[in-house]
């Protein structure tokens, strides 16, 4: 392998590093991304199934949509849009009142516009993934990063030891990257020593999250009773949100399938119980039973799913093959401020992430998009 360092390695493909790689790329960067996981995507990512009639079923269990506010933001959507990546989503959402199992608001007009990826919610991931000028490595869990002070660049090498090459800057798009919750899940030290980097330590010390079990659910019929196709759950110590996610365009509507979130409670102390490390089988059904019997004593749905399985979104879960693969639900801080990333010149070190910003796709965006700005405006290193 060629010692010499000329790119930039971009760690998780989650919208925040694929933004944040492809805006690189799009300067004439030559960047290298790396994600633990099979594909890209992180929490927007879709889920594949198989029933047991051997019939597929996709499921977007992380983030169901996302709107936007941001100029910067909304001109990157549109140009997704025109591409077909992206779609609204023109359907009523409500809340309901699991106290008088009622629905109290149905927002017939949308209060703003609702986004999805088309025809999963990793397409737009996919699509900045293999942009030219992207290198993009899945199954590939960053293991350490190594601060090579002698040819100021990162050495990158992978969860197995693998060496994957040394670069001049490195952005980190994933809380996990620096957590100290990184060893009580996989016994070892997290990737990046944040001795390395005192000025930005003190914002990185273990950001609160807070958790979410996604249940995912297919029907062969329509759950008519329901006059929404997307609600939140007031009163609920289990639920907190409720899709029908064969609604948004571009979905297959051979069956009809929705995707449940539990409260960040409720996951919290089923967490408080098992720990961080994967669920057992026992647990996800005790789970899934949960959701589905707080589902069902809401009256909505009369017909029993002909699939259901549990997915956990929360710090980190290590996957059986031992590479990391992770997706924090939501993230209870914001650490960057006006800055959306936090940045190390000396190092050429950037962190995005919507840990940064604020814990949804928009505020992602804006962080990846200030991270690659960082880089382009450090020529130094490029
Ligand atoms: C259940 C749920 C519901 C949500 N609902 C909404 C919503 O309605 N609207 C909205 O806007 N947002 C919503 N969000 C939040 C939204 O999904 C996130 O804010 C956004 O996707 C975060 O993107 P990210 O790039 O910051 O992080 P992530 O998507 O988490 O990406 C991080 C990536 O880094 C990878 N990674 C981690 N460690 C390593 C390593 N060591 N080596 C290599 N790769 C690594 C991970 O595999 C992952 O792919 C929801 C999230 C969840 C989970």
């Amino acid at each position: 392998m060629s010692n010499v360092a000329t790119k930039v390695a971009v760690i998780g493909s989650g919208i925040s590093g694929a933004v944040c790689a492809s805006t690189l790329a799009r300067n004439g960067v030559s960047v290298t991304l790396f994600d633990s996981a099979r594909g890209p995507g992180g929490r927007m990512s879709q889920r594949r199934e198989i029933a047991e009639d051997g019939k597929e079923l996709l499921f977007d269990h992380g983030a169901p949509f996302f709107s936007i506010s941001n100029t910067d933001v909304l001109r990157l959507v549109h140009e997704w849009e025109l591409k077909g990546l992206v779609a609204e989503w023109k359907e009523n959402f409500g809340s309901f009142d699991y106290h008088s199992k009622k629905f109290i608001e149905i927002d017939q007009d949308g209060m703003s516009k609702r986004y999805v990826g088309v025809p999963g919610m990793n397409s737009i991931c996919k699509a900045l993934c293999n942009e030219t000028g992207v290198e993009s490595k899945f199954g590939v869990g960053v293991g350490r990063l190594e601060w090579l002070d002698n040819e100021n660049s990162w050495l990158v090498m992978g969860m197995d030891g693998q060496n994957h090459g040394s670069f001049k800057g490195v952005v980190a798009s994933d809380k996990s990257i620096f957590s100290s919750r990184f060893k009580d899940v996989t016994g070892s030290p997290p990737p990046l020593d944040l001795s390395l980097v005192p000025e930005l330590a003190m914002k990185l010390q273990d950001i609160p999250v807070n958790p979410c079990f996604a249940l995912m659910l297919a029907f062969t019929e329509p759950l008519s009773l329901i006059p929404v196709k997307g609600f939140s759950f007031k009163n609920s110590e289990i639920l907190s949100w409720a899709h029908c996610d064969s609604s948004k365009p571009g979905r297959s509507t051979t069956s009809e399938r929705w995707v449940l979130h539990s409260t960040s409670k409720y996951a919290r102390d089923i967490i408080s119980q098992t720990g961080l490390r994967k669920p057992s089988a026992a647990t996800l059904t005790k789970v899934a039973e949960d959701v589905l019997e707080e589902f069902k004593s809401t009256g909505l749905n009369g017909s029993q799913p002909f699939f259901r399985k549990v997915h956990r979104c929360v710090d980190f879960v290590v996957s059986t093959g031992g590479c990391l693969s992770r997706g924090s639900a939501f993230p209870a801080a914001s650490v960057a401020g006006e800055e959306k990333c936090l940045w190390d010149d000396k190092k050429k070190l950037g962190i995005c992430g919507d840990f940064c910003v604020s814990p949804n796709v928009e505020g992602a965006i804006l962080s990846g998009l200030a991270a690659a700005a960082k880089l382009i405006d450090a020529p130094s290193c490029l």
